[in-house]
């Protein structure tokens, strides 16, 4: 039997610690669902089709990885692709209370389903999506945080 995980996240946008993730991840599962949030509750800087455009750009040579979209509970997205493993990154301790409060609830929605969590590389424990768009707004350079085509749709978006 194929071993399915999702990684769900806004990836408002993918930075290299996400990357790690999603790399580490394809070797512990025969298939990788990175599942965008088209709707956080965080108003995006990406609109949904821009944030899966990126994570398909730096995720095309990687094998068993899926970039997808959805709305709405993941759980019942998770049930509706028949996964049931959720993948999710933990980096300081400030992630740990909101995460372990999101795993137990998504088990109590769905009691089938498991979260893993993955430790973050410690070069990449005080990388962030929002800290990279604040370097980015900032003239700040942000090639050593996100990839290529990241850095440069970011500062396309900052008008530099
Ligand atoms: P969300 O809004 O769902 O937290 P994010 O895109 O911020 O979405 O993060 C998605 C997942 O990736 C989360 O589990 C988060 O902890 C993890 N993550 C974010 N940045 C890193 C990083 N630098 N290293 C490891 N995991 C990370």
């Amino acid at each position: 039997m194929n071993k399915i995980a999702i990684y769900p996240g806004s990836f408002d946008p993918v930075t290299y610690g996400h990357l790690d993730i999603i790399q580490r991840a394809v070797s512990l599962f025969d298939y990788l669902l990175v599942a965008v949030v088209e709707n956080p509750t965080k108003k995006p800087l990406f609109c949904a089709k821009e944030r899966v455009e990126m994570l398909r750009d730096v995720t095309s040579d990687l094998k068993g990885v899926e970039i997808s979209c959805f709305n709405g509970l993941l759980v019942d997205y998770a049930k509706e692709r028949g996964v049931s493993v959720i993948i999710r990154g933990l980096r300081a301790v400030s992630d740990f209370e909101h995460e372990f409060q999101m795993a137990l609830m998504n088990k109590r929605l769905y009691p089938e389903i498991d979260t893993i969590f993955m430790m973050a590389r410690e070069t990449h424990l005080y990388l962030s999506s929002s800290i990279v768009k604040e370097i980015a707004s900032l003239s700040g350079r942000v090639e050593d945080l996100v990839p290529e085509v990241v850095a440069k749709r970011l500062y396309q978006r900052f008008n530099r």
